[in-house]
């Protein structure tokens, strides 16, 4: 785990039961919740309970058991949002450059509607 990761962070304090989510589901590794602001009709977070500020440090660090639940609470939750067949759109922001707000591993789950172009051209 990276030893920059900062226990504060909101997710952090998510799983440790400091403040509330809605949660979609959760098991030994992985916990998934709807996003306090969504930006589509789904709009779901799936992070692991480890301490990975990133994508990059759980695809470094965490254990092959970690990264088998991670991926298969992604594909639960899909399943759980009724996703499957519409299509959906997984985002995973990274560091500076990818806009990262929150410096806990998530992945956005969006769909429940056409989620449009995934970029913005550069004018
Ligand atoms: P990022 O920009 O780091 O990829 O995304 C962070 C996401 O976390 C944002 O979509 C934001 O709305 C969501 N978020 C921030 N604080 C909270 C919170 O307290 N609860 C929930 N459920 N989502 C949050």
């Amino acid at each position: 785990m990276s030893g920059l990761y900062d226990q504060q962070n909101i997710f952090a304090k998510i799983l440790r039961g400091d403040i509330p989510c809605n949660k979609v589901d959760e098991c030994d590794h992985t916990l998934s919740f709807y996003d306090i602001q969504p930006q589509r009709k789904v709009h779901i977070l799936v992070i692991p309970k480890g301490a990975y500020t990133d994508m990059t440090d759980f695809c470094t660090n965490a254990s092959a058991e970690e990264q088998t639940a991670y991926f298969a609470a992604i594909a639960r939750v899909v399943g759980i949002a009724g996703l499957e067949k519409s299509g959906y759109r997984l985002i995973a922001n990274t560091g500076t450059d990818g806009h990262q707000d929150v410096p806990h591993l998530h992945i956005h789950i969006l769909g429940g509607e056409a989620v449009g172009p995934m970029l913005h051209r550069k004018a």
